[in-house]
């Protein structure tokens, strides 16, 4: 891995000091659906040089290629319902094990969706010696959400982007991937970020609030 090795000394003005830790940047994009996470992702992988993983993306990807887990998953996205927290656990361990090996951080977007895979996220990383260091909470009122995922399925042919899916997929968020939100905020790492308006304005605000944070740099800065 390339990890990055931090002194604590008397300097240091991050609010996270790494005592000589070998440490990765890990993030989580975190929001309803349609609030950006996937474009605000690309940027950060860019501007901080992480390793990207949606689970949205790899699932739609073993669907294209007709895995096993392609046509598990297959039926509950087209229902706007999630996997079941086994089957997404295993893809994750699997992509932070092989994919992001040796990468400097991750985005995690679109996991975790429950308090249950939180935990598994909490414990894999753990066991490698990680952390989830920021939650990025993407937060747009709803009505702009469901006319967003409507543009979207006209302009991308989303199958999941329908009225009727949409609006399972924006219950579903509210009963078993909202209360995320006070899990991450009592564990001190929740970062709310207004997710309407321009996409630029957005990225500076959550790489703002990431420099601050854990004291990591951009690459390019206000870009
Ligand atoms: P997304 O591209 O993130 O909007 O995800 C599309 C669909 O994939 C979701 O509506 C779910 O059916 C499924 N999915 C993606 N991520 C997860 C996850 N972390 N847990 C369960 N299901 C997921």
């Amino acid at each position: 891995m390339l990890l990055r090795k931090k002194n604590k000394s008397k300097e240091s003005t991050g609010k996270l000091t790494y005592l000589n830790e070998k440490t990765m940047l890990n993030l989580v994009l975190f929001g309803a659906p349609g609030s950006g996470k996937g474009t605000q992702s690309a940027k950060l992988i860019d501007q901080f040089g992480l390793f990207h993983i949606s689970t949205g993306e790899a699932l739609r990807d073993h669907i294209a290629r007709e895995t096993e887990l392609g046509r598990i998953a297959e039926k509950y996205i087209s229902k706007g319902h999630l996997i079941p927290d086994e089957l997404i656990v295993e893809l994750i361990e699997d992509v932070i094990d092989n994919d992001a090996k040796g990468a400097k951080g991750v985005v995690f977007d679109g996991f975790p969706r429950t308090i249950p895979q939180a935990d598994a996220l909490k414990n894999l990383l753990e066991k490698r010696g990680e952390k989830v260091n920021a939650v990025i909470g993407l937060e747009v009122p709803e009505e702009e959400l469901i006319e967003r995922l409507l543009l979207r399925g006209k302009e991308s042919g989303r199958a999941d982007d329908n009225l009727e899916t949409i609006k399972n997929r924006l219950e579903v968020y509210h009963n078993q991937t909202h209360p995320l939100k006070d899990y991450y905020v009592n564990a001190g790492s929740y970062l709310p970020i207004n997710g309407s308006g321009k996409v630029e304005e957005i990225f500076n605000e959550i790489a703002s609030g990431i420099e601050n944070a854990t004291g990591e740099k951009r690459r390019s800065p206000k870009s």
